[in-house]
């Protein structure tokens, strides 16, 4: 417990001889100390729910024990482009059948109408991230269209009545320094791409993700297309004795807010 800052047997005077000591020292590390002052972020900063979730009294329910992925093999599954009210359930059943969670970038634009998918998904412990408003290529928009993008998503999901998305999927992975500066959320991108939105084999899709998948891994996939519902079951079957699958958060150990653009561990 820390109560006052100032420990049994410590005497004050010592103490702050102490911190006169350290800012003097911080003094003579001027250029570091300004370097660390000047990277404090100053752009728009995350809508970002406090936790635990207060909002509409929804809580992650059957939630597993916190996995460290630095000593645990561990595969982030992401799904991006939904929600779908056909194949979107689809992919919740297959992944809850296996105990495996995904992360899920959703479209801000198709969350109206699908409020309970998205409260579902909150519930059965799968993570939520923003995959923009209309899914535009966001280098050649303005950086006030980027930012609405961003919110009026944020928003939409709020709507829904579950958290805030801490996690943002840049559509096409398209970004430069406009745009990153303009996202106040962690940028994910991917490592493992089975392509599943350009070809109905299914076979294709699950030897491709076979091939590329490995620890730290983040694979990218699409909760629109049948052939991903119809692929997860074997890639899953292939997964699951090799890796923890976990949400994109586990698989870095993100805090909220976090800055930066991941692509695998
Ligand atoms: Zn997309």
């Amino acid at each position: 417990m820390i109560r006052g800052g100032i420990g049994k047997g410590v005497k004050p005077q010592i103490l702050v001889s102490g911190m006169a000591g350290l800012l003097c020292l911080m003094g003579l590390l001027g250029v570091q100390r300004h370097a660390i002052i000047s990277s404090v972020y100053q752009g728009p900063q995350p809508v970002i729910a406090s936790t635990p979730y207060a909002g509409s009294g929804l809580s992650p329910k059957n939630r597993v024990e916190a996995v460290d992925c630095s000593l645990t093999p561990c595969l982030a599954l992401t799904f991006d482009d939904g929600p779908n009210p056909v194949t979107t359930p689809q992919i919740l059943d297959i992944l809850e059948a296996y105990d495996a969670r995904a992360t899920f970038f959703v479209i801000g634009s198709r969350v109206p109408g699908h409020e309970a998918l998205l409260q579902r998904m909150f519930q059965d412990g799968f993570e939520i991230g923003n995959h923009s408003w209309s899914h535009p290529d966001l280098t050649k928009l303005s950086s006030v269209q980027v930012r609405q993008q961003v919110e009026q998503t944020q928003t939409a999901v709020i709507n829904a009545g579950v958290p805030a998305p801490r996690l943002f999927r840049p559509p096409y992975g398209a970004v430069n320094p406009m745009v990153k500066s303009q996202i106040p959320l962690t940028l994910v991108m991917w490592n493992v791409d089975p392509e599943d939105w350009q070809t109905p084999d299914v076979s294709q899709i699950i030897a491709k993700v076979e091939a590329q998948a490995k620890p730290g891994g983040m694979v990218v996939m699409h909760d629109i297309h049948a052939q991903t519902a119809q692929a997860l079951p074997t890639i899953l079957d292939n997964l699951e004795d090799r890796f923890q699958l976990v949400t994109v958060s586990d698989l870095f150990n993100l805090a909220p807010g976090q800055r930066g653009e991941y692509f695998g561990r």
